[in-house]
């Protein structure tokens, strides 16, 4: 269709607004026009290795600007970007460069050791040597079609095996326009982007900037200090979060407080305990919390800055363009009947790829079952309350481990807090409580259970809490992976 064709969003972009900054790093600063040159640049060494439109190219990069440069000169040959997580292993790595049928493999030479085992298959080149490498003379795309695939990103593998997402130009597109649909479109706008460009998360800002003309103020390493420094002196406006970074960010900031330009703190990408947001609350951050995921192009559903008091701890309505329903055993659920988290809306992938399986799955009549149980308040705002394959049942009861977590959470010299279901005879499932206190800090499984005790209803409360010295099972994405804690139960 004619309608789903777009120009090519750079040469757009550095048409429109050339000597807008795009990029700031703690190096240095790029326009529009200049980030349009490097991508040129990128495309044509890319064409001069043999890169053609529709072929798959894997990015093992950190939060650097090459690889913007890189991203946008795919964009310009057509190519698809795989997004590779550089917190996997050898092994993860190499069987994500296999399954995605990668031609091309570009990495940072830091994590050179990272592919001893690389598929022979995969043409691999340094960062390095790309920055050195011959331009050729790409055709450059001057027209971008929304049903194309832009990018693939596997999901984190916290509940099975890691999926491809494929996610086109147009589910970009319409992630940004959600998004600015929310929040709104300041001038001065800067969005830090901390979290890493591999995820959707770090991406979608990457999207951003170019849609909207706005500065990435991009961070390597997450570090607090730097981090407030940046909101501080150099006008950040938006930051995306996962609530570990902002329990560190809320802790170095002490009494200090942001200033009023700061006006967003875009929370996702996992439950965020209560105590957190009625902090950020009494330091007047202003906290967006949201609920998204890899096959929606990050957020689709996020609490609006009206509601963040009196809706605390909900992740909102689901974005203009998007549907959200809780549905159970096939019927669409009543406010405040918790079911499994429905989705549907422009952002929202055609598909994992080579998956057909879990896609079919995932995906019935456009609407996207997430495979997270959630419910709606008399007013429509959406709570998600935990996993589905993580749900305990006992005794009939529904327990949603992430309810018990953030009790045991809430205690300061617990560091990390992983529950799960154990058999029991008696019950079914009885919760059992995986933790670990924060290094030099000392607490009895009798206070944790006089806490839970204290806080939850009596078939919630652990029969028993582990300490683990090492810290708890997690997976790439810093994701607790409640699959391994099961399995030191067997
Ligand atoms: P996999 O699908 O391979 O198990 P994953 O689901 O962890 O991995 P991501 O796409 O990175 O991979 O994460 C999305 C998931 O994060 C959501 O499906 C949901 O379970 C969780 N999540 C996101 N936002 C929230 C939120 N506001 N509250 C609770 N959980 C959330
Ligand atoms: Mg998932």
């Amino acid at each position: 269709m004619a309608s789903d064709i777009m120009p090519n969003w750079l040469i757009k972009r550095a048409d429109l607004s050339p000597e807008r900054v795009a990029l700031i790093t703690e190096e240095a600063t790029w326009t529009f026009n200049e980030l349009h040159k490097l991508s040129v640049s990128a495309a044509n060494k890319l064409s001069a290795l043999g890169v053609k439109h529709g072929d798959h190219v894997a990015v093992l990069i950190g939060n650097r600007k090459e690889f913007l440069f890189l991203l946008h000169g795919l964009e310009y040959i057509g190519a698809v970007a795989v997004l590779l997580n550089t917190k996997l292993t050898s092994h993860e790595i190499s069987w994500q460069l296999e399954n995605s049928e990668s031609r091309l493999l570009v990495f940072d030479d830091v994590f050179l050791e990272k592919l001893e085992n690389a598929p022979k298959a995969v043409k691999q080149l340094s960062l390095a040597e790309f920055i050195n490498a011959e331009e050729g003379k790409a055709t450059i795309r001057f027209e971008y079609d929304l049903n194309e695939v832009h990018t693939i990103i596997y999901t984190s593998g916290t509940t099975g095996n890691p999926k491809g997402v494929m996610l086109s130009y147009g589910n970009h597109w319409w992630n940004a326009v959600s998004s600015s649909l929310n929040l709104g479109l300041h001038m001065d706008d800067c969005w830090l982007c901390v979290t890493p460009l591999f995820h959707v998360s770090g991406l979608s800002i990457l999207m951003k900037s170019v849609f909207y003309g706005m500065p990435i103020y991009l961070v390597e390493k997450f570090d607090p200090a730097k981090v407030n420094m940046a909101i501080e002196n150099y006008h950040v406006t938006h930051i995306s979060v996962v609530s570990q970074m902002l329990v560190r960010l809320v802790a170095d900031l002490g009494e200090r407080v942001y200033p009023k330009s700061f006006r967003c703190a875009l929370l996702g990408g996992g439950p965020a305990p209560k105590p957190l947001l009625e902090i950020c609350k009494e330091k007047g951050i202003p906290v967006y919390q949201s609920y998204g995921m890899t096959e929606t192009s990050s957020q689709i559903a996020t609490l609006s800055t009206e509601y963040m008091l009196s809706k605390l701890g909900s992740a909102g309505k689901s974005l203009f363009p998007a549907q959200l329903r809780i549905e159970k055993d096939g019927k669409e659920q009543s406010a405040n009947e918790a079911g499994e988290i429905v989705v549907k809306g422009p952002v929202v992938t055609k598909g994992y790829w080579k998956n057909e399986e879990a896609t079919e799955k995932s995906i019935v009549n456009a609407w996207l079952y997430t495979g997270d149980i959630g419910y709606l308040d008399e007013d429509g705002f959406l709570y998600v309350l935990d996993r589905r394959n993580d749900l305990i049942i006992s005794g009939g009861e529904n327990i949603y481990p992430a309810e018990i977590e953030a009790v045991i959470l809430s205690h300061s010299a617990i560091e990390e807090a992983g529950v799960v279901g154990q058999s029991d005879e008696k019950w079914g499932q009885v919760p059992i409580a995986f933790v670990k206190t924060w290094d030099g800090e000392m607490v009895t499984k009798e206070e944790i259970l006089s806490l839970c005790k204290e806080r939850l209803a009596k078939y919630k409360v652990p029969v028993d809490v582990i300490f683990v010295e090492d810290g708890l099972p997690r997976n790439a994405s810093n994701k607790l992976m409640r699959k391994e804690l099961r399995k030191l139960l067997d």
